[in-house]
Parts: C-alpha cells; sequence; structure tokens
C-alpha cells in the first residue's frame, strides 16, 4: 500500500450511471457516463518533470513529488488507496462536424481528491493505455506533445488563463510508434504519460452525447455537474429546474466568453476548438497542436488538419466558441424547452465578448479607462498595422510599456527603435514606418489624456503583457534536447514561466522573436494532432 494518503470522494462514478460491461477492448457504449478501465503497467517510468504548484492543490510537498511512490502511482502503475480508474463517454462536432462517440481514448480518470482546503481535484492520466473509447488508437502519448502539455497547462496558469493544470510529466521506458506528419514515416518515440488535475474534466461534448441517448442520461449528468460544480446555483431544497438550467448555461457561456479574451491577450491559438475539446467549467483543456502568435496574424493556425480551411485560427477562436456554445443550447434544450431565453444568452456571449474584448485591449495599451468608439479606432488602426509588417505581439506590447516610461514627450524615432526588436526583420521600411509614427503619435496623445500615472501605466500593462510565453520553438528546442534525454531544458522553462510578468534578465535569451530556422520547421509553426 502506498505511502501517499489522499481523500477521495469520487463523485462522477458514485452519481452516475456505469457501462455494463467491464472488459477493456473498444466499442459502442449506450446508455452510460462511463466505462472502468485501469492504466496500463509501464515497463520503466521515470519523472521528467513535476508542478509543485499543482502538488500543492492535491496536498502534496516537494518531497513527497520525488518519492517512489510518486512515480508508481501517477505513471499509473500503482493505484493509491480509494482510486477508481474509469474513462468517460462523450461525443462532440469535430471542425463542425457531428462526430459520434468519442470518449477518453488515452485518458484515464484515477477520482477526485478533496483536499485539505475542501477543493476537489480530479486526477487524470494521459496517455495511460487504451480504454473503450480508444477506437483503432493505442491510448498512448509520445514524450514530445506529452512535453507540449505539461508545459503549457502550467504556464497558461501563472499567466492568470484558466487552465487544466499538469501535476507531472513522466517517461514509461517504452516506445511508442508515430506517423509525425501522417506522410507514410511512422517512426518510434519515447512514450510519457502527463497527469492532469482539474475541479472536473466535463467537456461540452459530454452533455451533447447523453442528450442523443435514450432515458435521462442528460439530465443525470447536467445534475450532477450543476451538484459537484455549481452548487451555488440550487436553492435550497428546490428542484433543479428550467430556471436553474438557463443560470448554468448562462455561467458556461461566460467563463467561456473569458477564457477566450484571455487566449486573444495572450497570442494562445488552441488550434483544436472541436466541442469535446471545450470544457464546461471554461478551462483551456486539451493541449495539442496548440501555437503561440509569433507574428501577429489573426489568420494563423499552428495545425496542419486545419490548414485549407483555418477554422480554428487565431481570430476566429470568439466566434468558434459562440458556435460551439450553440451546439450546448441545443443539446440540453430538452432540459429548458424554451427557446427565447437560450437565444438571449447566446447573443449575450457576442455582447459580452466585444465589452470585454476591448477592455483587454486597452489595458494591453495601458489605458485605465474605455473610449468606446475612439479607442476602437486606435487599436483597429494597430492591428491594420501589424499586417503589414511582421510584428511579435509579445515583444510589442511589452515594449511599449517601456516606451510609456518616458514622460518628456514622445520621441518618435527613440520610440521606434524601442519597437524595433519586435519586427521580422527589425527596421522597418520607411512607408511602414510612417504609418507606426502617426499610429504612435495619435496613441501618444490619447495615454496622456488617461488618469493613470506613467508608474501606475507600466504597472497595469506590464500585468497584462507577459513577457515570456511558451514560444513554439522553445518548447521544440526543449523536446529535442528531451528526446535525448536531457530534460533542463523543459525544467528551465517551466521555471521561468512560473513569473510570465517578472522581467527575469538571466532569461533574456528566452524572449526573443523566433529564429529564421524555426519559421517552416515541424513542431514550431506546423504541428499535427499525431500525439
Ligand atoms: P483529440 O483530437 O486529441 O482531442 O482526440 C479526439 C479523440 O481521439 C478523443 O476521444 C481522444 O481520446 C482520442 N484519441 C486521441 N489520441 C488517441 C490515442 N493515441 N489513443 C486513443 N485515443 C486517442
Ligand atoms: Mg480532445
Amino acid at each position: 500500500m502506498s505511502r501517499l494518503r489522499f481523500t477521495f470522494d469520487n463523485q462522477f462514478v458514485q452519481q452516475l450511471p456505469a457501462d455494463g460491461i467491464s472488459e477493456n477492448y473498444p466499442r459502442q457504449v449506450q446508455g452510460a457516463c462511463y466505462s472502468w478501465a485501469k492504466p496500463k503497467q509501464m515497463q520503466a517510468p521515470a519523472v521528467v518533470s513535476y508542478s509543485t504548484e499543482a502538488a500543492a492543490l492535491i496536498d502534496l510537498s516537494e518531497a513527497d513529488c520525488q518519492s517512489s511512490d510518486f512515480t508508481a502511482i501517477f505513471s499509473g502503475n500503482k493505484p493509491a488507496e480509494g482510486m477508481q480508474p474509469y474513462a468517460s463517454c462523450y461525443g462532440g462536432h469535430q471542425f463542425g462536424n457531428w462526430a459520434g462517440q468519442l470518449g477518453d481514448g488515452r485518458a484515464i480518470n484515477l477520482g477526485e481528491v478533496i483536499n485539505q482546503q475542501g477543493e476537489r481535484w480530479a486526477i487524470q492520466l494521459k496517455g495511460a493505455g487504451p480504454t473503450p473509447y480508444s477506437r483503432t488508437a493505442d491510448g498512448l502519448a509520445v514524450l514530445r506533445s506529452s512535453i507540449r502539455e505539461f508545459l503549457c497547462s502550467e504556464a497558461m496558469y501563472h499567466l492568470g488563463v484558466p487552465t487544466t493544470r499538469a501535476l507531472s510529466l513522466m517517461t514509461t521506458g517504452e516506445q511508442v510508434v508515430r506517423d509525425v506528419m501522417y506522410n507514410g514515416n511512422p517512426a518510434p518515440e519515447p512514450g510519457a504519460v502527463v497527469c492532469r488535475l482539474a475541479p472536473s474534466f466535463s467537456r461540452f461534448g459530454h452533455a451533447q452525447y447523453y442528450a442523443q441517448q435514450d432515458g435521462d442520461l442528460l439530465k443525470q449528468f447536467v445534475d450532477y455537474t450543476i451538484s459537484t460544480d455549481f452548487p451555488h446555483l440550487i436553492r435550497d431544497g428546490m428542484p433543479l429546474g428550467k430556471d436553474t438550467y438557463l443560470n448554468w448555461f448562462e455561467e458556461i457561456s461566460t467563463s467561456t466568453c473569458d477564457m477566450i479574451v484571455h487566449w486573444m491577450r495572450v497570442g494562445f491559438v488552441h488550434g483544436v476548438m472541436n466541442t469535446d475539446n471545450m470544457s464546461i467549467l471554461g478551462l483551456t483543456i486539451d493541449y495539442g497542436p496548440y501555437g503561440w502568435l509569433e507574428s501577429y496574424d489573426p489568420n494563423w493556425t499552428p495545425n496542419t488538419t486545419d490548414a485549407a480551411h483555418h477554422r480554428y485560427a487565431f481570430g476566429q477562436q470568439a466566434q468558434i466558441a459562440h458556435w460551439n456554445l450553440y451546439q450546448l443550447a441545443n443539446a440540453i434544450y430538452p432540459l429548458i424547452e424554451d427557446v427565447p431565453p437560450l437565444e438571449k444568452l447566446l447573443n449575450d456571449y457576442a455582447d459580452r465578448y466585444a465589452e470585454q474584448w476591448l477592455l483587454m485591449m486597452c489595458k494591453k495599451l495601458g489605458f485605465s479607462t474605455v473610449n468606446k468608439e475612439s479607442d476602437s479606432e486606435l487599436i483597429k488602426q494597430l492591428l491594420a498595422f501589424f499586417s503589414l509588417h511582421e510584428t511579435d505581439m509579445t515583444i510589442f506590447y511589452r515594449r511599449l510599456a517601456n516606451l510609456a516610461s518616458s514622460e518628456n514627450g514622445l520621441d518618435i524615432e527613440q520610440a521606434i527603435e524601442q519597437l524595433n526588436p519586435a519586427f521580422y526583420p527589425d527596421s522597418l521600411p520607411d512607408e511602414i514606418k510612417k504609418t507606426l509614427s502617426d499610429w504612435l503619435t495619435r496613441y501618444w496623445q490619447r495615454r496622456q489624456k488617461d488618469p493613470l500615472t506613467a508608474e501606475q501605466r507600466v504597472a497595469l500593462m506590464n500585468q497584462v503583457n507577459p513577457k515570456y510565453v511558451l514560444r513554439n520553438y522553445l518548447a521544440q528546442l526543449a523536446i529535442d534536447k528531451s528526446e535525448q534525454g536531457d530534460h533542463s531544458g523543459v525544467n528551465e522553462l517551466l521555471e521561468v514561466l512560473r513569473r510570465p510578468y517578472d522581467e527575469q534578465p538571466e532569461k533574456e535569451h528566452l524572449n526573443q522573436k523566433r529564429p529564421d530556422w524555426a519559421k517552416h520547421k515541424v513542431g514550431c509553426s506546423m504541428l499535427s494532432c499525431s500525439s
């Protein structure tokens, strides 16, 4: 028995119906929310990295994370007392089309821990072997995609973006064969398992799939979700009814909207916003072929599967989230049976997004107030400027704050010099320089009218404009090293990304724009779903 002890309270399996078949083979599951599924025994699990902040969520100390029990438990090799491993059943719209049953094909849920603060944290392994939902795939994950999930989850958390968390990253000691670019070149790669944590891993696709089943599976799932994740919506002794479900949908819509505003703030492109990858809690979930904007381009997506349509490109994300909310609204309609209030909430999403996006953009520019018309125009002009010459969004906004700290009026030449490191290449042709200098002049005038002091403005800007993000090429460099057995790159990135808004002068090399070699390199600007 394990030395590490947890208090489990596995509500998902206690409240919802289980699949009657207990063998683990691929199948269509009807009338159940999950199937029992044990993690595969891995040959030689070894810890690559762990997050101390995520560990604290389930009351694990640094010493606990370095114990052999930790490796055994969070690789899936040894159950802790109270764990009840299962894979959940869900469906989803993939690239706009209903895909039927999907489910946890390579995620195995271990249970829900109640920590010392009384918080619920569901524990899930990704890459822990096949489940009844694995279809034709192996249920495993490779090191490169696991590093990407592990680092990005924690980077997003420290950036203040709602996200599932990553506790640990381990290699399994086994090889997994993948055809990285789906071009007929399968090759063995190191296998890995990530342990992730979230208050709940429920997705839009859960409700969507249960809505298509006979009986009251949908109601059971929604009532369970409300009782565990949205208990504040329940009025004492009152049965759940139409108003509760509408309030619930409103919260999902709001948190989804706010999550996308954050993505737009930090330059994150999810890459696969299928409805099965949308969290009911408005958390960023399922880090696959995601990417970080290098040159600002609303049409950019790192996902090669989406290269033809750009459905999930950076600038599409708000609309796609809205479309996904429509699908969720359709799914839960039988619980509400009233179109106008649902439609109103869907319209409210668009209004809220427009308002929150503008507020966020104003903060990025260092404005404490919002002048709807004129600020929208100023922002529009800036984004139009970005389309004239490749501009690194992260470096640009960060440097705009430094420029803002000079109080002797604006020296345009000096200002442009200050911004130069954000441009690809880093000197602007005269005509474009003129456009920027005109914009900077207007920006300066607007800024002067804002009530903030110079110091307050820099502070505001540096709280919303990160200095360090998980640049695509940095993740790939760390992966290249790790695949050779040297995990120092992963741990260096994890460390620096814990304080993304701090200057960290000794880490300046991790704040550089994309080098030329990375522009068209697989893993840097092009990613497939192969993982
Ligand atoms: P994704 O595109 O990664 O969100 O996955 C879509 C569906 O495919 C989900 O049901 C996943 O669990 C499943 N899936 C993805 N990769 C694998 C794999 N290697 N083995 C089994 N199922 C997988
Ligand atoms: Mg997924």
